[in-house]
């Protein structure tokens, strides 16, 4: 059968075409190597929350069930997965591993470990981590130190007891860090002076302030400035976009000083509602943040 559309990969993004996919005439596949649904989710460490609440998690056409503010486990994301392929009966084919895509005349041969597919278009949905990524002095360290990479973590178990270098403070880093510094000392390295941001601002996750300032459906061209990462990158945004997104961050990390100060104020008006504000404010201010 020759297909109109193949996808390859069939996690949030292949998912979600098919989803539209569906809704067209168009007869198309979707391919995975993977022996089941969410799998690339449920191979990840353990103790996984999502940084991006339920709303901020579902997929076209169906909500992630419960509070949409939670932040859900990374059990939830893959189950949701499968629920969402049955509910929409998208049709799947997995342990189908593309080893060779190539255009003859107008058709697309994608030749996998499950014999040869023909489409005439494809749609490349294989995910930005299939690779791990580790730097090259790795090679030189002792063999007495045992070295994982995030994507091999479960959990503490697997570490040997003493400090723990964690080189990379993306989320994964991030998360895996504060997991271990509950249990040891930890050191977290980084390449660049980190910024943090609050997850979440008066009860709403930063997903929904970057939302409403409209970082979040930032477009191809304003990309680049969020994931300026490796020496060979190029810089596409224009200084106007860059300028543009910069403020954002600082109206948020504006909005959050504000938060606090309001929460300081809740707090001490609600403890001591006869004082004398006028005379008693900075000193209550300097022990509240400290
Ligand atoms: C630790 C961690 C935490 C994260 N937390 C969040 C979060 O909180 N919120 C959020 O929005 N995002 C989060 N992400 C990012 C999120 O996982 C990805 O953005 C998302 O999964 C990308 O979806 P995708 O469909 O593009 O790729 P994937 O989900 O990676 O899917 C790609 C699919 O392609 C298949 N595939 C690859 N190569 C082949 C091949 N040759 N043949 C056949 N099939 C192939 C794979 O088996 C896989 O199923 C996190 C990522 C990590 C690593």
């Amino acid at each position: 059968m020759i297909y109109n559309v193949a996808v390859i990969g069939a996690g949030q993004a292949g998912l979600a075409m098919g989803y539209y996919l569906k809704q067209t005439r168009l007869s198309f596949v979707i391919l995975d190597k993977g022996s089941e649904i969410g799998e690339s989710w449920k191979e990840r460490y353990d103790s996984l929350k999502l940084f991006t609440p339920r709303s901020y998690s579902s997929l076209p056409g169906l909500s992630l069930e419960g509070e949409q503010n939670i932040y859900p486990t990374k059990n939830e994301i893959s189950d949701y997965l499968i629920h969402y392929t049955n509910t929409f009966s998208l049709p799947i084919q997995l342990n189908t591993t593309i080893t060779k895509l190539a255009k003859v005349d107008e058709r697309f041969k994608l030749s996998t470990n499950q014999g040869e597919y023909q489409s005439k278009n494809v749609i490349i949905a294989t995910g930005p981590f299939q690779q791990p990524y580790i730097p090259n002095f790795s090679k030189h360290l002792s063999g007495e130190v045992l070295q994982l990479h995030s994507s091999e973590y479960k959990n503490s178990s697997q570490l040997i007891k003493g400090t723990t270098v964690i080189v990379g403070g993306g989320n994964s880093g991030a998360q895996i860090a504060v997991e271990l510094s509950h249990e040891g000392e930890v050191f977290l390295s980084v390449g660049h002076r980190m910024t943090f941001l609050p997850q979440d601002i008066g009860n709403k996750s930063i997903f929904w302030w970057f939302d409403k300032l409209g970082i979040y459906k930032a477009n191809v061209t304003a990309m680049p400035v969020l994931m300026t990462r490796g020496p060979n990158f190029t810089m596409l945004q224009s200084s106007t976009q860059k300028q543009l997104i910069n403020k954002s961050f600082q109206l948020l990390s504006l909005l959050y000083q504000i938060y606090l100060l309001k929460q300081i104020f809740s707090i001490t008006l609600l403890c001591y509602p006869s004082l004398n504000w006028k005379k008693r404010l900075p000193r209550w201010k300097t022990l509240c943040f400290g």
